[in-house]
């Protein structure tokens, strides 16, 4: 029996801020029975109220860091099949969001060393402690070097999720945290340190969530000043792309939906028109209805919408954003839409329920990220029959083929140059496909909802790394 013990700082259902959640509540349920996964995470206040009661305290112990006694309380529930333990500490998680917070690399900084100080306590020692991203990744950093002598044999695998997303801290401000009297040379990033930059030095395997990411990596557009020690490092990182949970997302089941279907071509409408009831949008079952559901950063190539909105809404289309994030897009979508009231919709807010509403009433899902590691919401659109509209990067390019009319092939639209003009005359095309030939329309959204990301295959794909790992 293979033992896993994956570390994060999100898992669905218990808490989701992005796709992370989402990897983290399937990849673990999607292993063979010979493999007893767990899964160790931060316990935040914000678990919603029905899964806190079915956790249960387990330990607790105290650790000295940086001149203080923290408490540390270790709970754990079963879900799915899948062990889960909490670390808690009310200073640290006690708090309305999960993330942007002035002390989160203290915050992490003590998950970390109170995931290692728990592992003792558990019934178990992990073969492999798999890491997620940079909250996570000073595990990868200290079991090497400072828990070494008591898991000599675990092996550590490091999942890079976003590498935009490092961990930099002042060599002060989470020394203590993590007992380091100086600064060493594999966490050294321009005198701070950085902790995935330690992790990838640390880990026995390095993945990220796509091939096509893998390779970027190494470019410095994408590789945010870690390219270099990627392409430095001797072993290569393995790109092994995310599925998604179709349990959870099936329009056949899905009980948020207005109108559950199993066949997007006679049901989605229905769903399109209570949407736009619902949005006080002219209610047109012809009109396609374009939707983004998304963090509002930069990373998702909102430059390149707000650059072209105004064009994108002389269109005959309805054009829905769901959506939280920077202030900048947040104001300039909102006031937008104020001034297109039966084009346009924003809503600022993360709504799991309504997103699920917008994605079976879409048409089309647009998604031109600059940069995407791997993406889950284009695979999730497709689950619901609508299109995807991609820039050809990452998991975007590794998931989204373009639609050929002739040959009847293709599952989306997609462009390559990250360039405005190029996203709307994308845009254009796939709005006058609809408009214009229905036929190819009805064929390339049956490609979509028949395109299927398991996990199954990618976690048969994370099992033979661990296994040889083991050898
Ligand atoms: P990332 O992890 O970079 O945010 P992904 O596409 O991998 O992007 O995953 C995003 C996930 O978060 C999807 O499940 C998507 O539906 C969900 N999501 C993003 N923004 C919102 C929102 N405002 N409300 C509800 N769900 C959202």
């Amino acid at each position: 029996m293979l033992n896993v013990l994956f570390v994060t700082s999100e898992a669905y259902p218990f808490s989701k801020s992005g796709g992370l959640g989402d990897v983290l509540g399937a990849l673990p349920k999607s292993f063979p029975d010979d493999v007893k996964t767990q899964v160790i995470l931060p316990y935040y206040s914000t678990i919603p109220e029905e899964l806190r009661q079915k956790i249960k305290p387990l330990k607790h112990f105290q650790m000295w860091m940086s001149d203080t006694l923290h408490y540390c309380g270790l709970l754990t529930a079963e879900h799915e099949g899948v062990t889960f333990y909490f670390i808690d500490n009310e200073a640290f998680f006690k708090r309305p969001s999960l993330y942007g917070y002035y002390d989160d690399g203290e915050r992490f900084s003590f998950f970390c060393r109170a995931v290692l100080d728990s592992l003792p306590l558990l019934d178990f020692t992990p073969d492999i402690v798999h890491c997620n991203d940079w909250q996570t990744a000073a595990v990868a950093y200290l079991l090497k070097h400072q828990y070494r002598r008591a898991f000599p044999n675990t092996k550590v695998v490091f999942t890079i999720h976003n590498i935009r997303y490092q961990g930099v801290y002042g060599f002060h401000d989470i020394s203590p945290y993590l007992h380091l009297g100086f600064l060493p040379s594999d966490l050294e990033f321009y005198g701070k340190i950085n902790l995935m930059k330690g992790a990838l030095y640390a880990a026995d395997l390095i993945t990220t969530v796509s091939p096509t990411y893998a390779a970027e990596l190494k470019d410095p557009y994408y590789g945010e000043g870690l390219d270099g020690v990627i392409r430095h490092l001797d072993q290569q990182v393995v790109g092994i792309l995310n599925g998604i949970d179709e349990s959870i997302y099936d329009s056949k089941t899905d009980p948020a939906l207005f109108v559950p279907y199993d066949n997007p071509e006679k049901k989605k409408v229905e769903n399109k028109k209570a949407l736009q009831e619902y949005f006080d949008l002219p209610v047109r079952g012809d009109v396609p209805m374009v939707s983004m559901i998304t963090r509002l950063v930069e990373q998702k190539g909102l430059d390149l919408v707000s650059n072209v909105i105004h064009e994108i809404l002389q269109l005959d289309l309805q054009l829905v954003i769901l959506g939280t994030g920077d202030a900048i897009y947040e104001n300039l979508f909102r006031s937008i839409a104020y001034n297109y009231p039966d084009k346009m919709v924003t809503i600022i807010d993360f709504d799991d329920n309504l997103s699920r509403k917008i994605y079976a009433a879409s048409d089309f899902f647009l998604m031109p990220s600059k940069f995407e590691p791997c993406g889950l919401s284009q695979m999730i659109a497709m689950r619901y029959g609508a299109v995807p509209i991609v820039r050809e990067t990452g998991g975007l390019k590794d998931t989204v083929t373009y639609f050929n009319p002739k040959t009847k092939k293709g599952n989306g639209f997609s462009f390559a140059t990250y360039n405005a003009h190029d996203m709307l005359f994308t845009i254009q095309h796939a709005v006058s496909l609809y408009h214009n030939s229905p036929a190819a329309y009805k064929k390339l959204v049956k490609n979509a909802y028949n395109t299927h990301f398991d996990w199954k295959q990618s976690a048969d794909i994370y099992l033979s790394y661990y296994n040889k790992l083991m050898e």
